[in-house]
């Protein structure tokens, strides 16, 4: 990758700072539900995660958009480790710093993200 060992640590540090108060999030608002937090690595979507905890009473929609996000940091750290943070998933072109330290979990370049979102509706621009 191209980012910088300095750049990447910077990275690193303002992620796990966030997964670290996400995590107290979630647990507050599911309770017992996460006291297992690797329990959120093992389902396959959020759909399956809401049947999963739909018996308790929480803020499902509240909960679960922390779960994303969780998840999305999660990807994040995993893609650093493997070498393959900060490229495009979809064209392979470097994803400029300035955006990454704004939105971590980016995915995509600006431009492949506009697409992605214009073909799923653009509902959702968190990842
Ligand atoms: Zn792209």
């Amino acid at each position: 990758m191209s980012l910088s060992e300095q750049q990447v640590v910077g990275l690193l540090t303002g992620m796990r700072e966030r997964l670290a108060v996400l995590e107290e999030e979630i647990g507050r608002k599911l309770g017992d539900s996460a006291d297992d937090l690797s329990m959120l690595d093992r389902v396959g979507d959020s759909g399956d995660f809401s049947n999963a905890i739909a018996s308790s009473e929480v803020d499902l929609s509240e909960a679960l958009r922390d779960i994303e996000e969780w998840r999305g940091l999660r990807g994040a750290m995993r893609r650093i480790d493997e070498g393959r943070y900060g490229f495009c998933v979809d064209c392979g072109v470097e994803i400029p710093f300035a955006r990454l330290q704004a939105q971590p979990v980016a995915l995509r370049c600006v431009d492949c993200q506009s697409r992605a979102e214009r073909s799923s509706g653009a509902h959702s621009s968190t990842m």
